[in-house]
């Protein structure tokens, strides 16, 4: 029997890598939700179809075809997979996600994921909206200043210019579109293990998280 754990939290709470290092330790595949959404947005921005524009957007979204192979987003057979990590993107995807159709066109895309097998999934609302059955959820946040300080050493030691000040407002920023919007904001799932990652190592976060899904015993039943 396939399972699904959740991992849902805010920008930049190490949800990725945490849930990358989380599913290569069991042996099962990591869903990155967030890579669909980024891929959705940059299409829909290069094409300027306007969040707002409802009837258009709906008649886009009928085009837009985002699969993921291999670990890599394709949007009608192009590979995103790069383009879509950059800080434009970061605000791209959180204005377009607000949106009711967007979100109803990448359901069933998420969903059908576990046909492949277990995952580790993570996302803003997976444990709320996507999963809500999963066996195991988990929420994991930091406060805005760790995150932020997080983002600033990655980029700086990818040698790209980073400014503290502008990505903790970009953080915040992104904080309240996320958790505001009508529709599946970011929330704590009810039965959803909550992890405050501010003052732990990424290993730590790794180790807390595996301990807890074996003191569930067999959770493929
Ligand atoms: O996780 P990541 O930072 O890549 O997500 C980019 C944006 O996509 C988020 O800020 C959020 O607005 C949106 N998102 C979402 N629901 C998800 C995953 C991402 O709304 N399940």
């Amino acid at each position: 029997m396939t399972y699904v754990i959740t991992i849902d939290g805010p920008a930049g709470a190490g949800k990725s890598s945490v849930a990358k290092a989380v599913a290569h330790r069991l042996g099962i595949n990591y869903l990155d939700t967030g890579a669909i959404y980024r891929a959705i947005a940059l299409i829909l921005a290069q094409a300027e179809v306007k969040p707002d524009n409802d009837e258009y957007l709906r008649e886009a979204l009928t085009k837009i075809r985002v699969e993921l192979r291999d670990g890599k987003v394709l949007v009608n057979d192009f590979d995103v997979s790069g383009e879509i990590r950059t800080p434009e993107v970061d605000e791209l995807a959180s204005v377009y996600s607000a949106v009711p159709a967007v979100r109803e066109a990448l359901l069933g895309l998420q969903q059908e994921q576990e046909k492949h097998g277990s995952i580790v999934a993570e996302g803003r609302d997976i444990g709320s909206v996507v999963f809500p059955d999963a066996r195991i959820k988990f929420f994991l946040t930091a406060s805005p200043e760790a995150r932020a300080r997080r983002r600033y050493l990655e980029r700086t030691r990818k040698g790209e210019n980073a400014n503290y000040d502008e990505i903790l407002a970009a953080i915040t920023d992104r904080d309240k579109n996320d958790s505001s919007r009508k529709t599946a904001p970011l929330t704590v799932p009810e039965g959803a293990v909550y992890l405050d990652t501010s003052d732990m190592t990424e290993e730590e976060a790794v180790t807390f998280i595996l301990e807890h899904v074996k003191s569930e015993g067999n959770i493929s039943q």
